[in-house]
């Protein structure tokens, strides 16, 4: 352990020393031959739809360091790969009254070069105020949603412990040192990909298990190396904590992002398997994010943290000035005709359509074809290897039409989406938050439209108190509203 920083993460725990060989997975046993009911049930059998960016990282690791079968006891690892040929001088960032630099966290090296590298400069509201906390190790809970930089701001925590503290003893495959628990594949995935984007310049191996992809080939995965960050749903980690894959009792920071939406999709007793799987609460590092706080959430940051610092990121810095938020007055029958000349428009480049319900995407996205419009689907029962390529088809411009629901839709970082439309409101207004909040990101302007007919003009209400404004409503212009 380095003498850097004093967590107590490097106080109480000592890595490897007490793991028994029972623990160590041999990946020549597992699954050999074996075809479980629940691998063959896998709708994709292919992973090649996993975030290229994992990987690519992936295979990067592969062709840079031999994989033992058996890990060996003297592998140092942590330091980077490439820092030496990149000093901080090659990023400079003024300092600015009331802005946090990363230079001013005292972060490794290998991780300022990714920071340089992504272009982000200040430290974003969450990140300000909550990495001087995580940093030294302490846990923390977050009230901020998506688009607050909340990811960047556990996975520096995370990486950073992960840094400064290698493990030096022996070392057993398939024991990750930090588990990030997030509700939806996409957000998985999407946190999967800016954990490989920050640990780019180190030895760091990311992964990511989700369902609805190839239990063996994420098996074989992680059984090739050791791994340090798993970014997981709780079903799929629940799978390979029954089945013996995995062991988290070596787990030095567990992450529970959008706890309230695992709470809200069923999913707290397996994330409370996942916990009680990882070592006592005193003993890791626990960071919890959450968009909304109530009494269930309060049991969880009860139960498993110590003593948090508490973090509250205001919806009304969510609901950015970047956009611009128009809420046109239709009739049911006039909604179509409106969004397929929205659009046609020429500032309507990259668009994401929310509807509330999976057969309301659905029967939209048919209707959308039928009229010529090229787009593509996002929703629950689109299988997994399908949703990731329509993601790449948009984020790359293939296609410009996206149409969503709200769990699908949410956690999709792309910059540069010029619209978002919501073809019906949401019943909850803070989906309403995070629709919009998937364009004007980045610091690009954005545009939001909300086709309010008098099916659901009713939830303008609490969608205002919310935000904390009134929304101006108001008759499409002319020129949409013509057939
Ligand atoms: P998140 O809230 O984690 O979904 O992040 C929202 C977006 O902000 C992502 O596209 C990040 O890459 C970006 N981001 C995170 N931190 C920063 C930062 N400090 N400066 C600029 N962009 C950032």
């Amino acid at each position: 352990m380095t003498e850097m920083k004093v967590s107590k993460i490097s106080l109480s725990k000592t890595i490897a020393d007490d793991v028994s060989v029972d623990s160590t997975i041999d990946s020549t046993q597992v699954h050999a031959g074996d075809s479980p009911a629940e691998i063959q049930a896998d709708p994709t059998p292919s992973d090649t739809a996993e975030p290229q960016a994992v990987a690519e990282a992936q295979s990067d690791s592969e062709a840079t360091q031999s994989q033992p079968d058996k890990p060996s006891s003297s592998r140092k690892r942590g330091r980077s790969r490439t820092a030496k040929a990149w000093s901080i001088d090659q990023f400079a960032v003024p300092e600015l009254e009331g802005k946090v630099r990363f230079h001013d966290l005292d972060l490794p090296t290998e991780l300022m070069r990714a920071i340089a590298d992504l272009g982000f400069e200040y430290c974003s509201s969450i990140q300000a105020e909550v990495l001087p906390h995580t940093l030294d190790g302490y846990d923390a809970v977050g009230k901020a949603q998506t688009g607050t930089g909340k990811t960047a701001a556990f996975l520096l925590a995370a990486m950073n412990e992960l840094l400064i503290n290698p493990v030096e003893g022996e070392r057993f495959l398939a024991e990750p040192r930090v588990v990030v628990l997030a509700p939806t594949r996409e957000l998985v995935m999407q946190i999967g990909t800016d954990a490989v984007d920050l640990a780019k310049h180190t030895d760091l191996q990311v992964h990511t298990l989700v369902g609805g992809m190839d239990y063996g080939k994420q098996l074989q995965r992680i059984q090739r190396g050791y791994v340090d960050i798993v970014a997981a749903t709780p079903g799929r980690l629940i799978d390979f904590i029954t089945r013996g894959d995995i062991s988290l009792a070596q787990v030095e920071v567990l992450v529970l992002d959008e706890a309230d939406r695992m709470l809200d999709m069923g999913f707290i007793p397996q994330v409370r398997r996942i916990v009680r799987a990882t070592p006592p609460r005193e003993q890791r590092q626990t960071m919890l994010f959450s968009a909304t706080f109530n009494y269930d959430v309060q049991v969880m940051i009860d139960s498993w943290m110590v003593d948090p610092v508490r973090i509250e990121i205001e919806p009304e810095n969510i609901a950015a000035d970047s956009v611009d938020q128009r809420v046109y007055m239709v009739s049911s029958q006039e909604k179509f005709t409106v969004l397929k000349n929205i659009l046609a428009s020429e500032a309507a480049t990259s668009v994401i359509i929310f509807a509330n319900r999976r057969d309301q995407t659905r029967r939209l996205y048919e209707k959308l074809r039928k009229a010529g419009v090229r787009c593509g689907m996002l929703s629950g029962e689109i299988a997994q290897q399908k949703r990731t390529r329509t993601l790449e088809q948009f984020k790359t411009g293939d296609i410009k039409v996206l149409v969503a629901t709200d769990v699908a839709g949410r956690g999709i970082h792309i910059d540069g989406i010029s619209h978002v439309v919501n073809y019906n409101l949401p019943d909850d207004p803070e989906d309403y938050v995070h629709r919009i909040g998937r364009t004007g990101r980045a610091g690009a302007k954005g545009i939001s439209i909300s086709l309010a007919c008098e099916d659901d003009a009713f939830m303008l209400p609490d969608i205002e108190v919310l935000l904390g404004e009134k929304l101006v409503c108001e008759r499409p212009p002319e020129q949409l509203s013509g057939s």
